[in-house]
């Protein structure tokens, strides 16, 4: 098998699908409050489609493959999905992206069909809080989801927190002191809030938030393990060990600690169009080729040089640069 490589020899081996744009949340570091024109539910990939495309790229070593959106879980019947791709030979493991507002029925039967992991949006412990940078969303929806998904086995849980200044900056520690409750299963993982477009808040760079904790809890750095860490290319997460509590913290900074270099996804969008890069539009749509009769050996080819044509990274900064393009809820964050 010939790895999918880059230009710059990176080798890819994560897809993310994002299966839909729609939200049932409106948060607001990642949608407009309003005026959101959704794709046509024709122009989504189906999931025969989908499965077909997952397995021409698990042919060129695509292992890791990561449902998001938009919300997975509003798309009907997302199990099925699932299990077409958790039964794609060459794929050993199959995680979703969520703000578990509807995950609480659905996690056994997605346990069941395959799924892996669970990463799960959570950015405030006040209702309140929740309610507004939401625009609606339900706190205890969200905790009921979390220990829904603790109880289907869908272990470990990692606990995706956007920290915005002014915003929830204040919560840092609450979050640790919560998730410290469950540290055997459950990581926490602070993000820097990434500008895209018009939506802008400040981002507290992630070496900040460490010297606060720092400041209250004994934070050893964590190596990454083989296959799982910046420096193997496969996840951006910095890790460190809370020692007075066990908790595992992430911190994944896009903006002040990019990780670039080390890039191993691919993004695939709700319509088809395959982003290389997640600060990049690029590349015509995989969709249009399956439905124009394309065999597989014409979808290997197409894919393999939108990879090749990859851009070394972003130039996004603290203070200006470049912004992101688009909203992340079509390119599946
Ligand atoms: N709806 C699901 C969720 O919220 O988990 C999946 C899609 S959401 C776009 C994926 C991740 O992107 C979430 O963890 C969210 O917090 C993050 N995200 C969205 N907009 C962002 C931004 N501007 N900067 C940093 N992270 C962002
Ligand atoms: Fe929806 Fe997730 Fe975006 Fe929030 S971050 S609006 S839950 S897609």
């Amino acid at each position: 098998m010939q790895a999918l490589t880059d230009s710059l020899g990176r080798i890819h081996t994560y897809l993310r699908l994002s299966v839909t744009d729609r939200c049932n949340y409106r948060c607001v570091y990642c949608m407009p409050a309003e005026g959101m024109s959704w794709m046509p539910r024709q122009d989504l990939l189906s999931y025969e489609e989908l499965g077909r495309v997952v397995g021409v790229f698990a042919t060129m070593g695509i292992q890791r493959v990561r449902l998001t959106g938009g919300e997975p879980l509003v798309r009907r019947d997302i199990t099925r999905l699932v299990r077409v791709i958790a039964d794609t030979p060459g794929i050993r493991d199959v995680a979703m992206t969520t703000n578990a507002h509807f995950l609480a029925p659905h996690a056994d039967d997605l346990a069941a069909a395959g799924l892996t992991r669970l990463n799960i949006s959570l950015d405030t412990l006040r209702a309140d809080r929740f309610h507004r940078l939401t625009r609606g969303g339900k706190l205890s929806r969200v905790l009921d989801g979390i220990d829904a998904a603790r109880a289907a086995g869908l272990v470990p849980i990692k606990i995706n927190a956007v920290v915005m200044e002014g915003e929830n900056d204040d919560e840092v520690e609450d979050l640790v002191e919560f998730f410290s409750r469950h540290a055997a299963d459950t990581e926490l993982r602070f993000i820097e809030y990434m500008p895209f477009e018009a939506r802008w808040h400040r981002c507290v760079p992630a070496r900040r938030l460490r010297e606060r904790l720092a400041r209250r809890w004994t934070l050893t750095p964590l190596r990454q393990v083989a296959g799982e860490g910046p420096g193997s290319g496969a996840g951006p997460a910095r890790t460190w060990r809370i020692e007075e509590t066990g908790l595992v913290v992430g911190f994944i900074s896009p903006i002040t600690e990019h990780f670039c270099a080390t890039c191993n996804r691919l993004r695939l969008m709700a319509d088809g169009h395959l982003r290389t890069c997640l600060a990049h539009e690029d590349t015509p749509s995989l969709r249009d080729l399956v439905r124009s009769g394309a065999t597989d050996a014409d979808l290997e080819a197409a894919i393999r040089a939108m990879v090749m044509g990859k851009p070394w990274g972003h130039d996004c900064q603290l203070e200006g640069g470049e912004v992101f393009e688009g909203v992340m809820t079509s390119v599946g964050g």
